[in-house]
């Protein structure tokens, strides 16, 4: 049974406590109508402790080692003092690659830790309601004291967008090697980047890794930068034997205390909630005008006109938003 009372779930939070954050993110991703009410409750209670960690997004390809360097920078940041928590968004129905984000078998180590708390990606809907649903996890879990998220994506479409606009600083990984790949699909994520890191950077994979990371580096100097004051660096780690991921810790803290001091992270995170709050009017807009009956009724009838030619596109728009317009 869930209770129905937000101040347990914002007591609990507060508290630390695990299993009612646990359940509070169930709230926060259930569809009942009556949980997302009263986790709308939660989270507006919750909003004087949010906003105080590192927000740091991870992509790459199936492969590239995501979970591996999580679960080796998740570790390094535990034993440093920080309380580290690991949420993914991946909107994909079939899972991307076929293993699960965020998944706690795959970083069995850091899962175990008391300070670690690793959740995986709602399962389920569009890109933009997965994304909702990991940004007020976010928020719950800032509530509970974790002071460094990690959120993980995969390259698939959209999805490093996304996670783009709901942390602080992106983290691409790459890989050595595949010659070609800073062209097409790439690049785009290049564009995101607040670093690039080549891992797998050990054992015979060192030189490649390097001439990698020249080239990376080449090509981002190619792109506008996203800040005035930062340029991306192209750094190298391996998140097996664990060289460079501390580098790859301070190069993200240079950065926020750079940001913060011109005033970039602030405006960033602002820009961020103005964004979000006009993704959330879109969505409602988008569910009160498609859960509209008449809608549902007319929709079929003016979509066959406008194919057939029998009706302008432009009139059947009208048509259909004067329906929420005059409810
Ligand atoms: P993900 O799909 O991006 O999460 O990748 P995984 O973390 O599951 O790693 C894929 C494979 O690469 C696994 O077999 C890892 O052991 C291996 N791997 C990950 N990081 C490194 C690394 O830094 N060096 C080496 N040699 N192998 C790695």
């Amino acid at each position: 049974m869930t209770p129905n009372d937000p101040q347990f779930f914002v007591d609990g939070v507060k508290d630390r406590n695990r299993r009612v954050l646990s359940k509070a993110i169930t709230l926060i991703e259930s569809a009942l109508p009556a949980h997302q009410q009263l986790a709308k409750e939660v989270l507006d209670r919750l909003l004087p402790d949010i906003g105080r960690s590192v927000r740091l997004g991870i992509t790459g390809v199936p492969g590239v080692g995501k979970s591996t360097f999580i679960e080796s920078l998740g570790i390094m940041l535990v034993e440093k003092g920080h309380r580290v928590a690991v949420l993914a968004v991946d909107p994909s129905s079939t899972r991307s690659g076929g293993s699960v984000m965020a998944d706690k078998t795959r970083m069995e180590r850091l899962s175990t830790e008391k300070n670690a708390f690793i959740r995986p990606s709602p399962s389920s809907g569009t890109l933009g309601g997965v994304a909702r649903k990991t940004r007020e996890t976010m928020m719950v879990c800032e509530a509970a004291g974790f002071d460094v998220l990690l959120v993980e994506t995969v390259g698939v479409g959209q999805s490093e967008t996304t996670v783009k606009s709901m942390v602080d600083f992106f983290l691409v990984l790459m890989l050595a090697g595949a010659g070609d790949e800073i062209q097409g699909i790439k690049k785009g994520v290049l564009e995101l980047a607040d670093a690039v890191a080549i891992n797998k950077a050990d054992e015979d994979n060192i030189e490649k890794a390097e001439e990698a990371r020249q080239d990376y580096e080449n090509a981002l100097r190619l792109l506008k930068p996203s800040s005035p004051s930062w340029t991306p660096p192209v750094l190298t780690c391996s998140a097996l034997t664990l060289s460079g991921v501390d580098n790859i810790w301070e190069t993200i803290l240079r950065h926020r205390s750079l940001l913060t001091e011109t005033g970039e992270l602030q405006e960033n995170r602002q820009k961020q909630a103005v964004d979000w709050m006009w993704a959330l009017v879109e969505e409602g807009l988008k569910q009160r005008f498609f859960h509209h009956p008449e809608v549902k009724e007319r929709i079929e009838g003016l979509t066959r006109l406008v194919v057939q030619g029998d009706t302008a596109p432009n009139l059947a728009a009208a048509e259909l938003l004067a329906i929420i317009d005059n409810p």
